[in-house]
């Protein structure tokens, strides 16, 4: 049963109640490794249907458009004070609607248009907003992009240096999709200065991570930090835009209104309690699990003869190249769906395959870290992977029975570990 329950749903709308259960099995039958997913809490869930979705309120705290922000404004003002609190920050703005608008908010701030940016190439591990040429930020901007070295999969500070005093960008992101390692926040920021650049670091998907202690964080590095609250913070599909004091009022002008309009208030709402959940030291304990069980999971795939971008993992997540195992990463992340096993085709650095058929697959510990999966339970896990990427190699019929064992032992093992937000009826 889903937690908030949903009985007017199932009474008003059967066929949509019986869709959102169905989801609802699935990510509790699941071992789900998408790097960038997770489970949020009963309380997050709660007031994301809340009915501060009935709200419009344009502008900010005190400084509204519309009347009727008695109870909006408080809520909003509790998200920022938890938000500057919890990430060390001199001002945040949390009305961004997901993390790319609120990097075109980063843009808007600080670039016009044909502006340089740079930033880390998406097959690479950037995002796509990070100067990519199909993203409104590639075509309107001019990006210059940085690489990992082949032979480490790690970024080279010194190549980034040479490439920013060439090309003098008047923005530099660090920070990415797929980056299985530590990113030196301290290093970029001395770069960016001699450069003249603006440092913004995107931590969407290691947000958690810093805020429970597990990262490094950028905070007194970068001028500028966007950070989707969604991924390893646990919160509701949101952003936000944090910065030093001096940008401040470039940053809220650029969100609204250059940006958007009417912030979303259950949204908003949701992340304050994701914050405060965030602030907790159970939450601390959560982000340094997710870590030891990347290592784990990392360490027993490498012991399964696994290729791992990099050699390895300092965050929580994981590259993968299957070129030595004889799959793609398509019909293997298919495979392995199927199979009970949630994760991404990916792009490897230097991938000689198309982007829609690369030869990788990503994979994240947040989400199981959440179901409570232990460090000791991440061979089983590699196993598990192992024997599905194997079945695919060798072919078709051998799959299916391959695919229906794993689901099964699956199903049994995350029985016994409960799903925030949806239990099966007992
Ligand atoms: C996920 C992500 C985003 C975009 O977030 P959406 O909410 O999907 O728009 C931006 N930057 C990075 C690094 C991300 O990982």
């Amino acid at each position: 049963m889903h937690q908030p329950s949903l009985p007017h749903l199932a009474d008003q709308d059967p066929e949509l109640a019986g869709l959102v259960e169905a989801e609802a099995r699935r990510q509790f039958e699941k071992i789900r490794l998408i790097a960038s997913e997770n489970y949020v809490s009963p309380a997050v869930l709660e007031a994301t249907g809340s009915v501060l979705t009935n709200k419009y309120s344009e502008g900010y705290a005190g400084r509204r458009y519309y009347e009727g922000q008695q109870n909006i404004d408080p809520i909003e003002l509790l998200a920022v004070e938890r938000a500057r609190t919890l990430f060390g920050v001199e001002h945040a703005n949390v009305q961004p609607y997901s993390g790319s608008p609120a990097n075109l908010a980063v843009y808007m701030a600080f670039l016009r248009p044909g502006d340089t940016v740079m930033g880390l190439s998406l097959p690479m591990g950037g995002h796509l907003t990070h100067g990519w040429s199909v993203s409104a930020t590639g075509k309107w901007f001019n990006p210059v992009r940085y690489e990992v070295r082949a032979d480490t999969g790690r970024v080279d500070l010194d190549e980034v240096r040479d490439l920013a005093l060439k090309e003098r960008p008047k923005l530099i992101w660090c920070g990415g999709t797929a980056i299985p390692r530590m990113i030196d926040f301290a290093g970029f920021a001395e770069i960016a200065r001699e450069a003249g650049a603006v440092l913004a670091a995107d931590i969407a998907h290691i947000a958690g991570l810093v805020a429970g202690g597990a990262h490094p964080s950028p905070a007194g590095h970068a001028d500028v930090i966007s950070t989707t609250t969604h991924k390893t913070l646990r919160g509701p599909r949101g952003a936000m835009v944090m910065s030093t004091a001096e940008h401040a009022s470039a940053v809220d002008k650029a969100v609204f209104p250059g940006l958007q309009g009417g912030p979303h208030n259950h949204t908003t709402a949701a992340i304050a309690v994701a914050l405060k959940e965030a602030a907790r030291p159970d939450f601390s304990a959560y982000a340094h699990r997710i870590v030891a069980n990347a290592k784990a999971l990392a360490e027993a795939l490498l012991e399964r003869g696994f290729d791992l971008i990099s050699g390895g993992t300092d965050n929580h997540l994981i590259l993968i190249d299957l070129t030595n195992k004889g799959v793609p990463g398509k019909p293997a992340a298919q495979a392995l769906d199927r199979a009970g096993i949630e994760l991404n085709h990916n792009a490897v650095p230097f991938d000689p395959r198309k982007p829609f058929d690369p030869s990788g697959l990503r994979v994240g510990t947040a989400a199981i870290t959440t179901r409570g999966l232990e460090p000791g339970q991440m061979p089983r896990v590699a196993a598990w992977i192992d024997d599905i990427v194997r079945a695919t190699a060798r072919g078709e019929d051998e799959t299916a029975g391959e695919e229906r064992r794993v689901a099964a032992e699956i199903r049994e093992l995350l029985a016994a570990h409960p799903m925030p937000g949806w239990a099966p009826a007992p």
